[in-house]
């Protein structure tokens, strides 16, 4: 049996706690490796070896701190394959998808490779008499994340490269389903260039968060994951004097006009409903077809598609739509919410539950499931499901459509699917939801744009990457300064390099 580590201080270190998880190979149910689950004392101990690293990172200059994200984002490139394979192996997804996680957090790389333009200040010469005034942004000391299973590259990349390129220290706490991969990214960061001790990976689980919650050091956490325990983080967090963005669980709501093309609804509905197995924070989960013929209509396209989907492992092949889901735990949660929507009284249209992959029998696979005529007061409706299971609300309106979304009290993403401007105008002007996309299914922004929710899909006030990333990761500070006189001479009259 593999036995995982730690990274701290540049090295891969053992678990000396005791406690581990399994981290399974979802498509077989075998454990594979155990994840070792850190201590307060070992969480303290990565905090003391990033504070004495971090004045000197911090003092480095942004270009030289740029440069290590440079030769990271090729390291990535050339490792492409190799974490992409790591990466299905613990989560389950497609080797394409697997690859898709890598490159969304790599981009996030690339962005952060403009941190000296991106850190400048503000000034105003001559505020007053012989005075200046001028800002600038410091980085914050030692910060921490901690990262959800479902895209075990991309979001401590979102989370430690902004963090990084703007001189801090952080410390990683991933998800303990899937920790492989972003410990080989921390030993990437190191042969690009980082000094030991800035990107440090302590696995575990509630003590180590707890331990980060309350260690008087760290100086900003960022969270990513169920909404339950992202409200946990943000309140504790906050309440200890910390700087905290939480970002949540999600219900994405797809309303779909009756102008609307519909094989291309279908196709969307597809990608974003089952793609990843459901495993999505943008995945879409509610269609809501506007008018009862447009709800036959996109019924009748959405059926034969969902026939046709190829579930399997990872090894299967690129034609393989999706893969098994994480855990056994959440294939039993994800099959109890279908139950419960059939004993609610929704209609299961395409029925998954009996779904057995030969050879694969134990693995974690779930069917692909639709329901029709799924009503807002049902469990399948209110709560997430986090699985292969697309529930269709029948709206009578555009306006009952638009509150459909409003009033669920998640508001992560959602789209619109019309030929009609002014209807896709009004929604994007109106919706109550962070990330709107008008006849784009998964509207996540790149790199340089900015990424988050609203309502119980997040907490705290900057969202991740993007601008964004640079404020929360950085303090502002202003100085007013004048120079009453001085002596004006020992000028430098050649150009010499910056250390
Ligand atoms: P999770 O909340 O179970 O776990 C997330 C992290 O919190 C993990 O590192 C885990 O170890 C830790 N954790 C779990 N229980 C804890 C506890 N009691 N105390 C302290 N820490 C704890 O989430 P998950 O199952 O890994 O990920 C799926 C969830 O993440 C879904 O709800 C999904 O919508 C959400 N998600 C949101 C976004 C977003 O940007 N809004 C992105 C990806 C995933």
């Amino acid at each position: 049996m593999k036995e995982l580590t730690h990274y701290i201080g540049g090295e891969h270190v053992k678990g000396t706690s005791g406690r581990f998880s399994d981290v399974f190979n979802p498509a077989t149910g075998e454990v594979q490796a155990k994840c070792p689950l850190a201590s307060t004392e070992e969480f303290g101990k990565a905090v003391d070896i990033a504070a004495a690293a971090q004045p000197k990172w911090g003092a480095t200059n942004p270009q030289r701190r740029a440069r290590v994200m440079m030769e990271f984002v090729r390291l990535l490139n050339r490792d492409m394959d190799k974490l992409a394979e790591a990466l299905s192996a613990e989560h389950g997804k497609t080797f394409p998808d697997a690859k898709g996680d890598v490159q969304r957090g790599l981009e996030v790389v690339e962005y952060c490779i403009g941190a000296p333009q991106l850190l400048k200040g503000e000034f105003t010469d001559s505020a007053g008499p012989g005075i200046d005034m001028y800002s600038m942004r410091q980085p914050l000391g030692v910060t921490g994340g901690i990262t959800p299973f479902n895209f075990p590259a991309m979001i401590p990349m979102w989370m430690f490269a902004p963090a990084i390129a703007c001189g801090n220290a952080f410390i990683l706490k991933p998800s303990e389903r899937d920790p492989s991969v972003p410990l080989m990214l921390a030993e990437l960061m190191e042969e690009a260039g980082l000094p030991k001790g800035i990107l440090q990976v302590v696995n575990g689980d509630k003590e180590s968060v707890d331990a980060m919650l309350d260690h008087p050091v760290v100086q900003s956490i960022g969270f990513v994951g169920s909404t339950p325990i992202a409200e946990y983080i943000y309140g504790r967090g906050c309440s200890n004097g910390k700087r905290v963005q939480c970002f949540g669980g999600a219900k994405n709501h797809m309303i779909i006009m009756p102008d609307a093309d519909m094989d291309q609804a279908a196709d969307a509905l597809i990608g974003s409903g089952y793609g990843a197995a459901g495993e999505r924070c943008m995945a879409i989960s509610v269609a809501v077809p506007v008018g009862d013929e447009t709800a036959d209509r996109l019924i009748e396209k959405l059926v034969p598609r969902i026939e046709k989907l190829k579930v399997g492992p990872y090894t299967a092949g690129d034609d393989v739509d999706y893969g098994p889901v994480v855990t056994a735990e959440a294939k039993k949660k994800i099959l109890g919410l279908v139950e419960k929507g059939i004993e609610q009284g929704a209609e299961l249209v395409v029925d998954g539950r009996d779904f057995s992959l030969q050879g694969y029998e134990d693995g974690f696979f779930v069917g692909p499931h639709l329901f029709d005529k799924v009503k807002p007061d049902m469990d399948i409706y209110t709560q997430e499901i986090f699985g292969p299971v697309l529930s269709t609300v029948r709206a009578g309106s555009y306006e009952e459509a638009l509150g459909l979304a409003m009033d669920h009290e998640y508001g992560n993403g959602t789209a619109i699917f019309t030929r009609d401007g002014d209807a896709a105008r009004d929604f994007a002007n109106r919706i109550n939801i962070g990330m709107v996309g008008v006849n784009v299914p998964i509207p996540v922004p790149l790199a340089y744009h900015t990424f988050g929710g609203w309502k119980k899909s997040a907490f705290g006030d900057l969202n991740q990457h993007g601008p964004d990333a640079f404020k929360f990761y950085t303090r502002t500070k202003t100085v007013t300064a004048r120079w009453p006189s001085g002596i004006k001479d020992g000028g430098e009259f050649n150009f010499k390099a910056m250390d």
